[in-house]
């Protein structure tokens, strides 16, 4: 597959490319994917600016059409595009068609939002005069987004941006470029106006450019917290709104009198699925004492068990590391954690299997201490590891610790445990007797502390990133 930007409705092409790799399988190429710049991203800026007037005055009627029908294609092509997701970033494919589902679920959602008419009028404090506030598009939006969910996260920032009258210049990961542009030519074979979406494809300097750019007028990242700390001092440096979306390390506390069977199967969801390549993922799991030494060994067991193989293997349950370069973080996590005390109960050994690929075997870690490095980085891959504590107050002290505040968990039968976890657990997302992976499409979300920044992402919290109040005042 030969990729291309999309500017101002056309398709260029470049001879400067990298390829994408099946990551359940490296001898086979996925796409070849054009390395933009400063100069594609400038003219994607300059076509984005031109079409934004008409799109941001085009009746909220168009703009809903437009994104249904980007969701009913969506929904239409879910196995076949969920076949190629499942190749070029290596979840499974019932993950891979969810996450396309997802992506198509957005569209309709947003859809509908476009309908909504935000506009209020107040009673002016003067008389004579009448008061309104409206929700505006604020421009053109920069949308930088990670591999780990390749269309489900463009969709979840280029939904709400179109809806609500803005124009867009997507940078999609360079790991896996080939689902974003499948994205990119349904919208455009829907009908999108020249120029109101652009992508350009590429590495870092692309998304710099785009950060940098002073046509932008809002920049959405999602991504590592490295990039996001840059991605934020370039972007507020010149004044344009930004949003982060980035890491975590996120606690899932297990407490005694939680059942033993549902506590592993959560851990497990939460930890491992994925390929533990989510930001929401179970990697820290904090159990009181008196279920510990069960719990950690049923862990293991079911950890052990898991099948991993090729994205699209039928029998397969845990998919490849997406890249050589997280394939080897991972493994090189597992020797950080056993030598800072550390015990693997099993897992973390490459898997040589039938095909080329960056197959690891789930690894569970007991017995580490909160302050290890293991509890405090994120590793984005199948690794779980645990912390012994004697009850609840220890429990939640240490899914307090650390720099992240993405989503916490709680696995209990204590209501008032519970009820007192959700309060407060440091979290923007918080889980009871659920993984701290999984979430819905229609509600706000987002971290806090070094996990995210600006305004919540998805549902109803969208319009607040994605628009800006005029407040309007009519005298006589
Ligand atoms: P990454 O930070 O390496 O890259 C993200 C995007 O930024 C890519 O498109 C990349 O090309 C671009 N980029 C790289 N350097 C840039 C620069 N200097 N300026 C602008 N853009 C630049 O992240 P990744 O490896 O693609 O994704 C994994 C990370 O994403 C993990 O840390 C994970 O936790 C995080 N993530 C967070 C969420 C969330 O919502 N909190 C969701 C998914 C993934």
């Amino acid at each position: 597959m030969k990729l291309s930007h999309l500017i101002d409705g056309e398709w260029i092409g470049a001879d400067d490319s990298f390829a994408s790799l099946n990551p359940s399988d490296t001898d086979e190429i996925v796409a070849h994917c054009p390395k933009g710049g400063a100069t594609e991203v400038d003219a994607a800026v300059t076509a984005a600016r031109r079409a934004f007037d008409g799109w941001s005055s085009a009746s909220p009627e168009v703009r809903s059409d437009l994104l249904d029908r980007v969701a009913g294609t969506l929904t239409a092509r879910a196995a076949d595009l969920g076949e190629l997701l499942a190749r070029e970033e290596g979840k499974t494919r019932a993950e891979a068609t969810g996450e396309v589902m997802r992506a198509a679920r957005i569209f309709r959602y947003f859809a509908g939002e476009a309908l909504r008419r935000h506009g209020r009028t107040l009673e002016s404090t003067r008389p004579g005069i009448d008061v309104e506030t409206w929700r505006e598009a604020l421009g053109v939006v920069g949308l930088i987004t990670p591999w780990n969910f390749p269309i489900a996260i463009p969709a979840w920032k280029a939904a709400p941006a179109l809806a609500f009258g803005n124009t867009v210049v997507l940078k999609p990961a360079n790991l896996t470029p080939a689902v974003a542009h499948e994205l990119a030519r349904i919208i455009q074979e829907c009908g999108a106006p020249a120029g109101i979406f652009n992508m350009v494809l590429g590495q870092s300097e692309a998304g710099a450019a785009i950060v940098a750019h002073p046509g932008i007028d809002a920049v959405s990242f999602t991504g590592s917290q490295a990039v996001g700390n840059k991605v934020a001092q370039a972007a507020v440096a010149r004044g344009a709104r930004v949003q982060l979306e980035m890491g975590g390390k996120n606690p899932l506390v297990i407490l005694a009198d939680a059942d033993l069977e549902r506590a592993v199967s959560i851990a497990i969801d939460g930890g491992f699925f994925q390929t533990g390549q989510r930001c929401t993922a179970s990697s820290r799991v904090i159990v009181e004492d008196a279920i510990h030494d069960r719990f950690v060994a049923a862990l293991a067991e079911r950890a052990k068990a898991l099948k991993v193989g090729p994205a699209l293997h039928q029998t397969t349950q845990i998919g490849p590391a997406s890249s050589q370069s997280q394939f080897e973080q991972n493994l090189r996590y597992i020797g950080v954690a056993t030598a800072e005390g550390g015990r693997l109960m099993t897992g973390g050994a490459q898997l040589r299997l039938d095909t080329p690929g960056y197959f690891m075997s789930p690894a569970v870690i007991a017995d580490t201490a909160p302050d290890m490095r293991i509890n405090n980085e994120e590793v984005f891959g199948p690794v779980v590891s645990t912390i012994r504590v004697k009850d609840y107050d220890e429990a939640l002290a240490v899914a307090n610790h650390g720099a992240f505040g993405l989503s916490a968990g709680i696995v209990t039968t204590s209501l008032a445990h519970a009820r007192h976890f959700r309060r407060n657990v440091r979290a923007g997302m918080v889980m009871v007797n659920l993984p701290t992976a999984g979430v819905d499409y229609h509600v706000p979300f987002g971290g806090t502390r070094s996990s995210s920044y600006g305004p919540r992402e998805q549902g109803f919290a969208a319009i607040e990133f994605y628009t800006q109040t005029k407040t309007v005042y009519i005298g006589d």
